[in-house]
């Protein structure tokens, strides 16, 4: 599942836009800040929501996700009603697929450089808390750049587009408010991170 905002002023615009053919764009469902949800296209067919994207091997998201747009400009936090419905919604889905916690995404890890949405005042923390997607526990700084590309490898981004941008997008999910280089927080963070993947995506034995 990957989160995105419409970054449009209204919902009525935002699903018209997700409709129209010219644009080239879709997602699976749109909730608007009330919490109003509306389905646009199955969930077991192809929406144009993640565009050039690469996450944990695959370079076609369109293909493997589901994609969900939250009536959000970017710049406000996301209403209660909002992120209530988003729950309930990511907990159908995830029963219906089977899917990891894991598999909760945003655009923005997917699309390193090119896109910052669900962005940095979405809860990714409280998501987390409720189940739905991961979040670094607590852990001892360590301090090797190496290893951090390699963690965020086994997370599941893009390294190949170097440090910068992966950091940048790290960030921006799990540490908005942290600015500077690379640091030992950002390395034990991914550590977590790629720790916690790999027994998430490990299917419990027979
Ligand atoms: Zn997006």
């Amino acid at each position: 599942m990957v989160l995105h905002y419409t970054a449009m002023n209204s919902a009525r615009a935002a699903i018209d836009r997700l409709c129209a053919p010219e644009f080239e764009v879709s997602a699976h469902y749109v909730i608007d800040e009330h919490g109003r949800v509306t389905q646009l296209v199955d969930e077991a067919h192809r929406a144009w929501h993640a565009g050039r994207s690469f996450w944990q091997g695959c370079e076609d998201m369109n293909s493997a996700s589901i994609g969900i747009e939250l009536c959000n400009r970017g710049t406000h936090p996301f209403p209660h009603p909002q992120m209530q419905q988003l729950r309930s919604l990511l907990a159908g889905i995830t029963h219906r697929w089977s899917l990891p916690r894991s598999h909760v995404i945003g655009h923005s890890d997917i699309a390193l450089g090119r896109k910052t949405d669900p962005g940095s005042r979405f809860d990714w923390r409280g998501l987390a808390r409720d189940g739905f997607g991961l979040w670094p526990q607590e852990h001892t700084a360590i301090n090797d750049p190496a290893q951090f590309l390699d963690h965020a490898a086994q997370v599941g981004y893009d390294v190949a587009v170097g440090v910068h941008p992966v950091l940048q997008g790290f960030r921006l999910h799990f540490a908005p408010h942290r600015v500077g280089a690379l640091g030992p927080d950002d390395c034990a963070d991914m550590a977590s991170l790629a720790h916690q993947t790999v027994v998430d995506q490990t299917p419990p034995s027979a």
